[in-house]
C-alpha cells in the first residue's frame, strides 16, 4: 500500500477533531502549527504526542516550517518529560505508512521516556555494505534533491 494514502474519510480524522476539541484530550502544549497530547495508550509513563494542527498525513506532506514548528515543540516537550518523569531516556519515534508503524494518518511524532527495563525495544539487523555501496545510495538521494 503506497504510503500516501489517506485512510481517514473525510472529516473523520481523529486528531483533527483532536485539534476542534471534538473529542477530549489531555493537552500538555499547542501553539500556532502545533499541538501535544497525552497518548491515550501509553507505551511507557509520560508517552507524549506531538501532532501538526493542519491535516497533514505524514513526513513529507508537512511543510518546512511545520516540520522546523514540530521538532522544537518536541524538544520542549521532552524538556518538560525529563523534568517530570526523570526518565532514564528519551526516543523520539514517527512513522510514516502502514508498514512502517503508522496507525493514524495525521502527522504525528511520539515523544516515550524510557526506564531501565521499560522492555519497549526497537530492533533491526545491521549490514555494514562499506562506503563503495554506501555512496551509491547517497548519490540516488542526492540526485533526487531539488
Ligand atoms: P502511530 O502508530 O505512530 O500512528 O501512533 C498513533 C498513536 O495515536 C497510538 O499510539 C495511539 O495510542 C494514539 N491515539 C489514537 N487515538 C488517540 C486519541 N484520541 N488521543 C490520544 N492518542 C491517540
Ligand atoms: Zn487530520
Amino acid at each position: 500500500m503506497p504510503m500516501f494514502v489517506d485512510h481517514s474519510p473525510a472529516g473523520e480524522c481523529i486528531f483533527c477533531k483532536l485539534v476542534k476539541g471534538e473529542i477530549p484530550s489531555a493537552k500538555v502544549y499547542e501553539d500556532d502549527l502545533t499541538i501535544a497530547f497525552m497518548d491515550i495508550g501509553q507505551a511507557t509513563r509520560g508517552h507524549v504526542l506531538v501532532a501538526s494542527k493542519r491535516h497533514a498525513v505524514n513526513l513529507l506532506e508537512l511543510t518546512p516550517e511545520e516540520a522546523g514548528a514540530v521538532m522544537q515543540t518536541a524538544q520542549r516537550v521532552a524538556a518538560g518529560v525529563n523534568k517530570a518523569f526523570d526518565p532514564d531516556g528519551i526516543n523520539i519515534f514517527q512513522a510514516n505508512g502502514a508498514p512502517a508503524g503508522q496507525t493514524v494518518f495525521h502527522f504525528h511524532l511520539h515523544v516515550l521516556p524510557r526506564f531501565e527495563g521499560d522492555g519497549l525495544s526497537v530492533v533491526w539487523q545491521r549490514e555494514e555494505p562499506g562506503f563503495a555501496v554506501l555512496g551509491e545510495l547517497a548519490e540516488k538521494i542526492k540526485a533526487e534533491f531539488a
